[in-house]
């Protein structure tokens, strides 16, 4: 084994480093030019080369590296790894136990003590994703580790290495045990999705949205017209149906969403020709619903961070006052809106100030009914905050 790199630490970043922040930040290194390959193991130091923990680099939008240690004598290795993987399970026990539900994160990156790397359970598969180059140099460590602590099917892969975290498309993202069907079929609260874990980036739902979707389809979305934007694969429509909904409008600017929406539908046995589903740029479907004063009585607004489409920019911290104003006008009276970003750049306080100045705006008056973050598989560091970029707010409409 190689030595470790000493790494100096400007003073104003040692105590933070101390006490667990776990991201490791360019602008808190001196001497960044002893870091030459992703992957290296990095011995932070303060000024009198003291140690103060164990780092490897690796290059993402958010940062150089993660700290994996506060131990000058842990290696890393694949022992640190499997004793990871194993606090892990231990800590996801109730949803290992939940039949109703076949498919959450095992492994939260951060909030588990590695940044960089993160585990999705689909029903007895797993998916690894990587988020630098520097985290993939440990992959044949972290595999022994894992086949060690798992009983598993079979084993996919995502590379999100360059620095805006975009999926490399590689030819296969499986990497061993048995393939999966396409789709495999996961269950979560009862309701089933069909998963496609070697078709790109996305594999067909965010598992972080679990709760949001169940409260959905359990105390709001009886016997109401639900507008679903920014649909991707109709995982909302298809809670608010399964809860009794009227009728649900998906509307997603992406064609798949389209065979995708109704293939969700259809193995859930609900009737796809009683749904819409529209292929349109969400801001040209709230124009079209505006002038012909159509009115919904839950509204559900998930868009990515931020977006491009031929005609609009949509970055939530600077335009999403804006869409919350389109969605109000077409909700109808004491209907709900359901608010939601998983923008890391602001915070929930930010995110209610928005909702506060769109309904001011408006001249409107509206009730907080309830709010959401991470699920608890989605385990969050204390001490990165951050991490925590969840924010869902159902809002109902006064006046
Ligand atoms: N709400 C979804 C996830 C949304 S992912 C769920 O719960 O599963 C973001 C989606 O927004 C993508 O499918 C993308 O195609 C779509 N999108 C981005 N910009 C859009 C726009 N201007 N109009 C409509 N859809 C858009």
């Amino acid at each position: 084994m190689s030595q470790n790199i000493d790494l100096v630490i400007k003073s104003e970043f040692v105590d933070s480093y101390k006490d667990g922040y776990p991201l490791l930040s360019k602008e808190s290194i001196l001497n960044l030019d002893k870091l030459k390959t992703q992957g290296q193991i990095l011995n932070l130091v303060d000024a009198k080369k003291k140690f103060i923990a164990q780092a490897y680099f690796g290059i993402q939008n958010k940062g150089y590296g993660w700290l994996l240690s506060l131990r000058e004598d842990e290696k890393i290795d694949s022992s640190f790894f499997l004793y990871k993987f194993n606090e892990a399970l231990k800590y996801r026990e109730k949803f290992y136990a939940d039949k109703s539900t076949t498919a959450f994160r095992m492994f939260n990156a951060e909030g588990d003590g590695i940044g960089g790397l993160s585990i999705d359970c689909f029903d007895g598969f797993y998916l690894i994703t990587w988020y630098s180059e520097g985290i993939y140099t440990f992959k044949s460590e972290i595999l022994k580790a894992l086949k060690l602590s798992l009983n598993y099917k079979g084993i996919y892969e995502k590379k999100r290495f360059d620095t805006k975290g975009t999926y490399l498309d590689d030819a296969d993202d499986f990497v061993c045990g048995v393939k999966a069907s396409e789709p495999l079929i996961v269950k979560e609260n009862d309701v089933n999705f069909a998963i496609y874990l070697d078709e790109g980036a996305m594999v067909g739902v965010f598992l972080d949205q679990r709760e949001v979707r169940k409260t959905l389809r359990d105390k709001y979305a009886k016997g109401k017209t639900v507008l679903n934007t920014f649909s991707y694969t109709g995982a909302f429509s298809v809670f608010a149906a399964l809860g009794g909904a009227k009728k649900t409008i998906s509307v997603d600017l992406a064609k798949r969403s389209l065979p995708k929406t109704k293939e969700q539908f259809s193995i859930n046995d609900i009737d796809v020709s009683m749904q819409d589903i529209i292929v349109e740029d969400v801001f040209n479907y709230f124009k079209y619903a505006l002038r012909k004063k159509l009115l919904f009585d839950l509204v559900v607004l998930d868009p990515p961070s931020f977006a491009r489409s031929k005609k609009h920019t949509f970055s939530a911290s600077k335009d999403y006052v804006k869409l919350l104003k389109e969605a109000i006008q077409i909700t109808s009276k004491n209907g709900v809106i359901v608010a939601s970003t998983n923008a890391s750049n602001f915070s929930m306080m930010t995110f209610r100030g928005f909702i506060d100045k769109a309904f001011k705006e408006l001249k409107g008056r509206f009730k907080v009914q309830e709010s959401f973050s991470l699920p608890q598989d989605f385990r969050v560091n204390p001490k990165f905050k951050e991490g925590n970029y969840l924010k869902v707010v159902f809002i109902k409409k006064l006046t």
